[in-house]
Formats: C-alpha cells, sequence, structure tokens
C-alpha cells in the first residue's frame, strides 16, 4: 500500500479521532526513540512514544550498558560520543539512575597488540584521555588481571556503565514525570502516513515530526525504504555471570586485543593490520564467529559478558554454546574471577549499515526513519538527536545526514 493510500485510508476512516496533536511522534522506546524524545522535549515541543511491547524489550535492554567513547574514531563521532556521556550524567544525576564513570582497559597478550595500543596514544594525544601502562603498572592497579605474558594495556578515563535494564525503565519514567512525554505500551504502529499514525488497536495520533525508531523491524512500516537502504541484522551471544562476593571489584570496563579489529577506532593506526591477519591466521574461530571479548560490571556486582556478531543467514534464534565457550576461554587468559558461574544467557540483535555510522532517512515530509545505529546504540543516540535537532533549527528543509558532520 503507499502513503497516498495510508493518507486516504486514516483520513476516511469511521474510527477517525485523533484526541491531541503532538508535535513530535516516536515509533519505538529503545534508547534511539526515548534520545529524540528527550532532544524534542527539551525544546518545547509535546512528545508522544508508540511501543508495540510491555516495555523496550529489545537491543537498549541486551547490551553491556556500556558508554563506550574509545571505540569511536577520533572526530566527530568521537565528540559526540563524548557529549552523550555528559548527557547520560545529567540523566543519572537527576533521576537518580545508577550509572559510574569506571573507565576502560584494555589488556594484551601479543606485541603486535601493545604497538597499536602505542600507536594509538600517540596518535591522540591532543584530544583523548588514555595511556598505554606496562605489564607491572596493570599488575599494581589491577589485580584480578591475569599478569601471565601479560604485555601491556590501555586505560582510558572516558568510559561509564549504566545497568540497560534499569536505565532505559527509569529514562522512559523519568521523561514522562519531567518533561511530560507521554510513552504508550502495548501499541503497535501498524501505518504511517504525513502527520499521522495508526495503531494495530485503530487508534490514530496526529504529529507534526514523527521518528521511526524501531529498531531491527524493517518490514512493517515503509519495508521497501528499508530494503534499499541495504541493511543487516546482527546477532550478538551474551552471559552474565552471577555476583561477584563483596570483597571484590573490578570497576572499568574489560577489553582485549580481539576489540582492538572490532572498533573503528583503532583503524587508525598502522599495525592494526598485523593483529588482523595474525588473528585470521591463528584464531580463525574467533574471526568466523566474529568474536570479541568484553566485560561490564553493574551495582549488584554482576558481570556482563559477551559478544560474537552473526549476521543475516547465520543469525538463526539458536544460541551456540561453542562461541560461549570461546568467549569464557578468551576472558579466561585476562582475567581471575571468583565467581565464574553463569546466571543468565541472552542474544540481541542490532540493525547495521556497512558503510555509515548511523541512518538518517526522510521518508515523507516530517517523517524520518533512524535505525542502523549497530553497536553503539547506547554511546552515541544522545548526541545524534541533539545533531538531528541543531540541524533542523537552522536548515528546516534540508534533509539531515552524518556527512553534514564530516562523518564518512
Ligand atoms: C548484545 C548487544 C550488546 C550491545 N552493547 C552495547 C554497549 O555496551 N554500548 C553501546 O553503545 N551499544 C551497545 N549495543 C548496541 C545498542 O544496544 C543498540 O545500538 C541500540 O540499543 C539500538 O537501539 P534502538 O532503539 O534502535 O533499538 P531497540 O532497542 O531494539 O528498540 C526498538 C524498539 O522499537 C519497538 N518497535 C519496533 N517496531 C515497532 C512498531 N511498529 N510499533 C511500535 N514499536 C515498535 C521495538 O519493540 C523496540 O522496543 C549492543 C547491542 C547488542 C544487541
Amino acid at each position: 500500500m503507499n502513503t497516498n493510500q495510508i493518507n486516504s485510508d486514516i483520513a476516511h476512516d469511521q474510527d477517525w479521532d485523533v484526541a491531541q496533536d503532538w508535535d513530535v511522534a516516536i515509533v519505538g522506546a529503545g534508547i534511539v526513540g526515548l534520545a529524540h524524545a528527550w532532544s524534542s522535549a527539551k525544546r518545547g515541543r509535546s512528545v508522544l512514544v508508540l511501543e508495540r511491547n510491555n516495555y523496550a524489550v529489545g537491543a537498549s535492554i541486551r547490551n553491556f550498558g556500556m558508554i563506550w567513547p574509545i571505540g569511536q574514531k577520533p572526530g566527530p563521532l568521537y565528540r559526540l560520543a563524548m557529549e552523550s556521556r555528559v548527557s547520560w550524567n545529567e540523566f543519572a544525576r537527576q533521576s537518580r539512575t545508577w550509572l559510574q564513570n569506571c573507565g576502560s582497559l584494555h589488556v594484551v597478550y601479543e606485541e603486535d597488540e601493545a604497538e597499536v595500543l602505542k600507536q594509538f596514544c600517540q596518535l591522540t594525544a591532543a584530544t583523548h584521555q588514555c595511556e598505554f601502562l606496562d605489564a607491572t603498572e596493570i599488575s599494581e592497579r589491577f589485580p584480578a588481571i591475569n599478569t601471565n605474558s601479560l604485555v601491556g594495556g590501555l586505560w582510558s578515563n572516558t568510559e561509564s556503565v549504566i545497568n540497560p535494564r534499569q536505565a532505559i525503565a527509569q529514562l522512559a519514567n523519568w521523561l514522562s514525570r519531567e518533561y511530560s512525554v507521554q510513552i504508550l505500551y502495548q501499541k503497535q504502529v501498524n501505518q504511517v502516513g504525513p502527520n499521522l499514525l495508526r495503531t494495530s488497536d485503530g487508534q490514530h495520533y496526529s504529529a507534526k515530526q514523527i521518528f521511526i525508531c524501531s529498531g531491527i523491524d524493517f518490514l512493517t512500516l515503509y519495508p521497501e525504504v528499508y530494503r534499499e537502504l541495504k541493511l543487516s541484522r546482527c546477532k550478538l551471544q551474551m552471559m552474565k555471570l552471577a555476583a561477584q562476593p563483596q570483597s571484590w571489584s573490578f570497576g572499568p570496563h574489560l577489553a582485549g586485543g580481539l576489540t582492538l579489529i572490532h572498533y573503528p577506532a583503532f583503524q587508525i593506526c598502522s599495525k592494526i593490520k598485523e593483529v588482523r591477519s595474525r588473528l585470521e591466521n591463528r584464531s580463525p574461530e574467533y574471526i568466523d564467529h566474529g568474536i570479541h571479548v568484553m566485560m561490564s560490571q553493574n551495582q549488584d556486582r554482576e558481570l556482563v559478558i559477551g559478544d560474537s556478531h552473526h549476521y543475516q543467514e547465520r543469525s538463526t534464534p539458536f544460541d551456540q554454546e561453542r562461541v560461549n565457550q570461546l568467549i569464557l576461554q578468551y576472558l579466561d587468559k585476562m582475567i581471575h574471577l571468583p565467581n565464574k558461574t553463569i546466571s543468565e544467557r541472552w542474544h540481541g540483535y542490532y540493525a547495521k549499515h556497512q558503510s555509515q555510522a548511523i541512518i538518517y532517512k526522510d521518508v515523507e515530509p516530517g517523517i524520518t526513519i533512524v535505525t542502523g545505529i549497530g553497536g553503539n546504540g547506547m554511546t552515541m543516540s544522545f548526541g545524534w538527536a541533539e545533531e538531528w535537532w541543531l540541524h533542523h533549527e537552522k536548515s528546516p528543509t534540508v534533509p539531515f545526514s552524518p556527512q553534514l558532520l564530516g562523518v564518512e
């Protein structure tokens, strides 16, 4: 059905009863939707969020809770990540949501990986708050780290942790309370047209600007547009280790050598090619499953660990125990943990574009799809939402795109 049909459908529907005209309506109450809700509400706009589930159940509650600027390429993306981090701190302070500015530690056990970290520190000396630590410094500052064959590591001061299950719920509540954002759950948006949305229960809503922030759902709204966007769905396997003893705390996010080939940040280092080809030759299973091992700690002293990356037809609903074992083995090489009991296993999906950091696609006047933020949604969403509005306030008729900020 094309959009004109949808509009005429909606307009002639007997049930047509728009109780209120909203300035902004948002489809999806994940982090991307809530970030756009906050930026809109801050500017005095009335905001409605429609979420199909009882609460947000997608990627936004299934992740590590890492606010991870260190993974962003130096330049505009790093700046946006740092601005998002300020927003997370502001929200956490005002809403009394748990957040720690915990920093991050990459530990490496190969000389070529240490070379990458040293080069990274040199190249980012003017912009980043990070330093290379040798094995002795690491063992003094982080006694839980496994020093067997340890070469060194990268300490960075700029990462934060939230507990995503709690933080997303609190963010939604806080936006409702402090900014009068109306969030309606169990509202599946089935049709959208200029200024209009229709939900599966037959209700209609009217808004001047609509953001479609529906995560990995490429089929319900504008499927033909999503098809052209050529997005992929990526599946990630995750685990949680039960609470560590009271006396034990690690602190920063932990990552290792595998992470260096995963994040764009480290691709600025010429040595990264050597690391990649060594891993491809010596650790093909890790490369095949897209595994890079990371760990975060929440306020209940539980450890969230992951992850793997399976795209398209390899992203089946069934988790592979072999993948979990590879993750645990790699983690074992990095850190001594007092409690290795696995309390939960799950997987999540995100939408990713092959080359673009995020997709903003205006499908009709006042209707914008926002998707494809990949593995960076918690880190970047607040920054992107602000940029959209800053651009829109200056040039309302020019579609926003990341390229306007100089992002390739
Ligand atoms: C396992 C995993 C670990 C990750 N770790 C991190 C991390 O530590 N740090 C980081 O920065 N990023 C991380 N990410 C990435 C981050 O979680 C995602 O980029 C982000 O959550 C995507 O947010 P979203 O709002 O687009 O999608 P979602 O959270 O999936 O939200 C989309 C929402 O839209 C709703 N919806 C869809 N269609 C409709 C409709 N028609 N009507 C009504 N509602 C609809 C869905 O129900 C859903 O709640 C991770 C991702 C995964 C999967």
